[in-house]
């Protein structure tokens, strides 16, 4: 089975300020094309624990997918931690500059000198088009784990998710089995009461109840 681990990058989810609500949208769709998430984490936006944790996750799981620190600020760190994560340099890929000012044209805006930070990925990674915002989407595969960087803003993320990801995960890995689940729900009757009836059935694997 194919397994996966998921990491929410930003100090601001670390405080508490905001709910990482992307892992829980991720999962839910990994899961339904039979992918396994074998455990998820929050980093802050620290460079060199990202390129840790991205070590670390590579002597567990096939995929990693992370979220956030793609943009184009000082404090967006996940383009480098990557790329030191597989020993190799940040390369300028026109592409995806080309991408950026096409976004800012949109606007009738010009990029900053801080959006060409965008335009760089790890050398051998794959950019991904991102057509609903500037964040420069990518792929890193070289050896396991395969590296899938998304940006951390929801809507730019579940459309990637959805319409790129999938795709890609579909075509580099073979489709195991899918969990489905349903939630029954129950009133007037406590809990351990509940477990009297039906406690024969938690000890099923498949399905199992819980
Ligand atoms: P990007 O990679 O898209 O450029 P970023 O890390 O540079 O992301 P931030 O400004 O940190 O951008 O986050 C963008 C927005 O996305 C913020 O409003 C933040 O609330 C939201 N966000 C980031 N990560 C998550 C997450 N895991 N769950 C929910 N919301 C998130
Ligand atoms: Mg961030």
């Amino acid at each position: 089975m194919t397994r996966a681990e998921i990491i929410a990058i930003g100090t601001e989810l670390l405080l508490g300020e905001i709910c990482d609500t992307n892992t829980a949208f991720i999962a839910k769709e990994l899961n339904k094309i039979g992918i396994d998430i074998y455990r998820t984490l929050i980093v802050g936006d620290n460079q060199s624990r990202i390129t840790r944790q991205i070590l670390n996750s590579s002597k567990s799981v096939e995929i990693v997918i992370t979220t956030g620190g793609l943009g184009p600020t000082v404090d967006d760190p996940t383009r480098k931690a990557v790329a030191d994560a597989y020993g190799v340099e940040l390369v300028f890929h026109d592409p995806l500059w080309e991408q950026i000012e096409k976004r800012f044209a949109a606007f009738h805006r010009s990029p900053t000198s801080n959006n060409r930070k965008q335009a760089y990925i790890p050398k051998g990674a794959v950019q991904i088009e991102n057509p609903v915002g500037t964040a420069p989407a990518f792929y890193f595969r070289k050896n396991d784990p395969t590296v899938i960087c998304l940006p951390g803003v929801p809507a730019e993320m579940e459309y990637l998710i959805k319409n790129k990801i999938i795709g890609i995960l579909g075509n580099l890995y073979d489709q195991g089995t899918t969990t489905m689940s349903r939630i029954i729900h129950t009133a007037g009757i406590g809990e351990s009461s509940l477990d009297q009836i039906i406690g024969e059935l938690e000890e099923h694997k498949n399905p199992s109840v819980g």
